[in-house]
């Protein structure tokens, strides 16, 4: 393997050369993973930099999360586990959600594929998720209006649903997909979910190459238990998103495997595809590494750095579906580390094979 990679041509690492990129482990799994990520990316010597930035959800005030984002804003790129929310308090806001609003991460990315061996209720599944990922249900726009009765605003604009249909559309163009289905609930959400279709046929015309079909949330779960080969690219608004992300991973084998891109015109943010904390396998050494090595791998792809990216794809893909080393949420009975020892074992090591040096 060692020998394999000698030609490759990886980006050169050199002073003030190096990419910079915010970290926030999150809580529960997250730093863990992330400490995975560090050795890994060590050791196969990719030219990365982190800003750690841990946000402790019990203390008061938002001082951590203003820090968090002013990092994202000077790096521009971030990976990230899941913050937890601890309180019921409504001037407690989400921090994850805070950033992706803050930053305009407008879509997030899902691309649900499944690997071979891996024990799961449908094998060959390949469908790309594009989730709305600001405002419709998301807003945070909830009060009580009297003691008893509570309002909560879903808010839905042409603008919004326009560009993330677009983005849908976009990636299925490039990607060489086939066929886009907007889900909704326009039938009872008349309004907000009726603008969100209407602006995916509207810009389905300039994609005539493309299919374009809609189908109702309710009748989507059903059918994506039992048929989900019939999806494509799905382009949904927020909450259906999280919802179908959730059952389709169900369906494939799990929280531990997927990795979720977060986009905006700005910045990008890479973190596990179903956002769990995992706050009860913490600390075990029996999460499963691969949804954050995953995230770590989108990260290098968007910097440039592709063979680096490949290398540890290649890596992990011998460990877990090669070599049958996994752990239990996949039917394994390998602990984090044996995983984390194994891809090493199969990277090429920085010090040892360094290109063009
Ligand atoms: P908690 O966060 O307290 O563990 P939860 O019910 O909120 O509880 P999530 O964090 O949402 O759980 O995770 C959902 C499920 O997926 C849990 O059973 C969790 O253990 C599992 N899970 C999430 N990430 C991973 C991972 N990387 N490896 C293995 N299992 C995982």
């Amino acid at each position: 393997l060692q020998k394999k990679y000698k030609d490759l041509e990886f980006p050169r690492t050199k002073y003030g050369g190096r990419s910079v990129v915010t970290m926030l482990p999150g809580g529960g799994i997250g730093p863990e993973l992330m400490t995975y990520v560090r050795e890994i990316f060590s050791h196969c010597g990719a030219p990365i930099d982190f800003e750690v930035i841990d946000i402790d959800p019990s203390t008061e005030g938002n001082e951590d999360l203003e820090n968090a984002i002013v990092s994202i804003k000077r790096n521009g790129t971030a990976i990230k586990g899941n913050i937890e929310t601890t309180s019921q308090n409504l001037s407690e806001i989400s921090r994850n959600v805070a950033i992706r609003n803050e930053l305009d991460l407008y879509v997030n990315v899902l691309h649900c594929k499944s690997l071979p061996g891996i024990p799961a209720r449908h094998q060959n599944v390949d469908i790309v998720l594009i989730r709305q990922n600001t405002y419709g249900e998301y807003a945070m726009m909830e009060h009580e209006a009297v003691r008893g009765h509570v309002e909560s605003l879903k808010i839905m604009t042409e603008e919004n649903a326009e560009r993330v249909a677009r983005y849908a559309f976009e990636y299925a163009r490039q990607h060489g997909r086939k066929k886009v289905t907007t889900i909704h609930k326009a039938n009872i959400m008349k309004l907000s979910d009726g603008l969100f279709l209407e602006m995916a046929k509207k810009v389905h015309k300039d994609y005539p190459e493309l299919k374009h079909e809609n189908m109702i949330i309710d009748n989507t779960c059903m059918q994506l238990v039992s048929n989900p080969h019939q999806f494509d690219v799905m382009n949904l608004p927020n909450l259906y998103g999280t919802i179908v992300a959730n059952v389709i991973c169900g369906l494939i084998g799990g929280a531990g495997l997927l990795s979720g891109r977060n986009y905006g015109d700005y910045y990008a943010i890479f973190e596990p595809g179903t956002r769990n904390t995992g706050t009860a396998i913490a600390g075990k050494n029996i999460a499963n590494p691969l949804p954050m090595i995953n995230a770590g791998i989108d990260l290098l792809n968007h910097l440039g750095y592709k063979d680096h990216a490949r290398i540890i794809h290649e890596a992990s893909y011998k460990t877990v579906v090669e070599n049958g080393i996994r752990t239990p949420d996949v039917g394994g009975s390998n602990t984090s580390t044996d995983v984390i020892n194994s891809i090493m074992d199969y990277l090429p090591n920085a010090n040892v094979v360094w290109p063009h040096e």
